[in-house]
């Protein structure tokens, strides 16, 4: 009897939040997932909890010989990758100015560039099943506003470059940009700027939806009958204005 074809999904940036969730998520469907991020201990701590549907690996997007090497591992110990979820991003808001100019370059090299790093690195493997790219984005990609300046440019530059992909990969690999609203996770943490990290929390505090709610989305998004794509989706808390 063939042996049974279980899809590979390789996630980035799943050591919290919408990552850790989407991969509990598609575990739950009978996907295997390839977990990656830089804090291992956490990928473990994961990996342990989903069983050998889930293999760990240490990767920062920024550093492609990292993602060559767990390109290649995952393809030896779960399988060619059936499913890339760009999903690794920072959110360092703050107003436009020099000292924010660490963070600027951060979030380019992290939540844009590292998307494409990842995507030209496992695309060979995508391709040769008919594959599906899912590219976390934001409502921030839609809708600019003052103190968001270089993240809103991380995203919009990620729906541009999403929807040029859809049109070169298809129908090859389907092409699904997620762009959600306030998710209740890690992401607000790392902001530095105070008022900003201020204003952000109580945002999140009073109108946030869960990871699982996302997760849940990108799931139905990926088990969809080969013949659609969903090719964009937005999704804000109920409450969210903006
Ligand atoms: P979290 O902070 O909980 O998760 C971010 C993940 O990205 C972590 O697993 C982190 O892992 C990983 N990451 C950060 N830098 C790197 C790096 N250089 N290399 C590899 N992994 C990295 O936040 P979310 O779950 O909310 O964020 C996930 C995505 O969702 C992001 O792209 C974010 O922009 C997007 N998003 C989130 C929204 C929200 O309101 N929460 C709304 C809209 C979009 P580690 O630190 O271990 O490397």
């Amino acid at each position: 009897m063939a042996e049974q074809h279980w899809p590979v999904a390789v996630i980035t940036g799943a050591s919290s939040g919408i990552g850790a969730a989407t991969a509990r998520a598609l575990v739950d469907h009978n996907y295997r997932v390839a977990l990656l991020a830089r804090r291992i201990n956490r990928l473990e701590e994961l990996a342990a909890d989903l069983g050998p549907a889930a293999l760990p690996i240490a990767a920062d997007v920024t550093d492609r010989p990292a993602l060559l090497a767990a390109a290649e591992r995952i393809a030896a110990e779960l399988g060619r990758a059936d499913v890339l979820i760009n999903n690794a991003g920072v959110m360092l808001l703050g107003p436009f100015d020099s000292t924010q100019r660490e963070e600027a370059r951060r979030m380019v090299e992290v939540n844009l560039l590292g998307a494409m790093t990842a995507t030209e690195v496992f695309l060979g493997q995508l391709r040769a099943g008919g594959g599906d790219l899912v590219n976390i984005s934001s409502v921030a990609g839609r809708t600019a506003r003052a103190g968001n300046a270089a993240y809103a440019a991380t995203k919009w530059g990620m729906n541009g470059w999403s929807e040029a992909l859809r049109q070169e990969l298809q129908p090859d690999i389907r092409v699904t940009v997620i762009e959600p609203g306030a998710v209740a996770t890690e992401l607000t943490d790392h902001i530095t700027d105070p008022a900003a990290k201020q204003g952000a929390e109580q945002l999140y505090e009073q109108l946030a939806i869960t990871a699982e709610d996302v997760a849940d989305v990108i799931t139905f998004a990926v088990t969809r009958p080969r013949r659609m794509t969903l090719n964009e989706i937005l999704l804000r808390p109920t409450s969210q204005p903006g």
